[in-house]
């Protein structure tokens, strides 16, 4: 299979060839079908598999599309909630990569740093943002942050998310979006607790296993 055989834009092809991807790996392949079909999914997949791409390709597909109609504006599209500063850095720098030719604005914010250029950001506007559980909370809660035309959301690591007790953080970020968005839940592993989770806010979701 190639990258071409998805329906990915140009400038989204031209930055995978960049990348230096030269085929999907296999969650890619199994999961970004599903993704560009609108499905919620539930992926076990490890670090290392290539699944960060498997959710950022296809989301800058979608906001791709979506970017040609109406204006541009402050909306968030879709978020990522990671369960620590490092992996939200790292979902950054692949959606910096192969974003780089849309003009799709990303951005990451995670606590233990200030939260004045963090605002200031937000404000300028973005499309895609990555954050920690805690300080998304916390923007939100100052009013600083709309989700409510998020299109796409990305629960990663959920094992980890849940092993670290954001069980309660993320049942409310999920409840602060809109109902009509879609679930995207990686997991290394997938045990009871994140089966319960998925259960509760997921809809009809693909199963996939690599
Ligand atoms: P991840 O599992 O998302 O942490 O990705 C692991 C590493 O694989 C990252 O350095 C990615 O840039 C790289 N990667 C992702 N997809 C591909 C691909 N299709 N071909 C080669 N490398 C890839």
């Amino acid at each position: 299979m190639a990258f071409s055989d998805f329906q990915l834009n140009k400038p989204i092809l031209k930055a995978i060839e960049e990348a230096g991807y030269l085929a999907p790996t296999l969650v890619q392949e199994k999961t970004i079908p599903s993704v560009l079909n609108k499905k919620d999914v539930i992926v076990s997949a490890q670090t290392g598999t290539g699944k960060t791409a498997a959710f950022a390709l296809p989301i800058l597909q979608q906001l791709f599309n979506y970017q040609d109609a109406p204006k541009k504006g402050k909306k968030i599209k879709a978020l990522i909630v990671s369960p620590t500063r490092e992996l939200a850095s790292q979902i950054q720098d692949n959606f910096k990569a192969l974003g780089k030719y849309t003009n799709l604005r990303s951005t990451v914010i995670f606590g233990g740093t200030s939260i004045e250029p963090q605002k200031d950001i937000l404000n300028k506007g973005v499309d895609i943002l990555i954050a920690t559980p805690g300080r998304l909370l916390d923007l939100h809660k100052q009013d600083l942050l709309n989700l409510d035309y998020i299109q796409t959301l990305v629960l990663d690591e959920a094992d980890l998310m849940l092993d670290m007790g954001f069980i309660d953080d993320v049942k409310k970020i999920e409840r602060l979006c809109t109902k009509e968005k879609q679930i995207l839940l990686f997991s290394a592993t997938i045990p009871f607790k994140v089966e319960q989770l998925a259960n509760s806010i997921l809809n009809e979701p693909e199963r996939i296993e690599v």
